[in-house]
């Protein structure tokens, strides 16, 4: 049987778009279009499966996780945790 990684993929990003921006939702409660971030950190990278909704300003902005890692992590907890937010809030 041959898998269809790109299909998947798609899907699931598709369910992440559907969700916006997951610090948006889950720390602000509203919805913001959003961009794809892939986790970052140990054993992490673009081949990975993770990854999460970041609206332009959690991702990149003033308050974006590439700008300034440490300090996004502080505020709205490790990436991890952000992932399993996408458990949690199903609807
Ligand atoms: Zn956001
Ligand atoms: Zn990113």
């Amino acid at each position: 049987m041959k898998k269809k990684p790109n299909k998947a993929m798609r899907e699931a990003y598709k369910r992440v778009a559907e969700k916006g921006c997951i610090v948006c939702k889950v720390f602000y409660n509203c919805y913001s279009e959003c961009e794809i971030h892939h986790l970052t950190g140990a054993g992490m990278g673009l081949r990975s499966q993770n990854f999460v909704g970041l609206c332009p300003r959690h991702h990149r902005g003033q308050d974006g996780v590439h700008h300034n890692t440490k300090r996004f992590e502080e505020r709205f907890g490790s990436q991890e945790s952000l992932l399993k937010y996408y458990d949690e809030v199903s609807d």
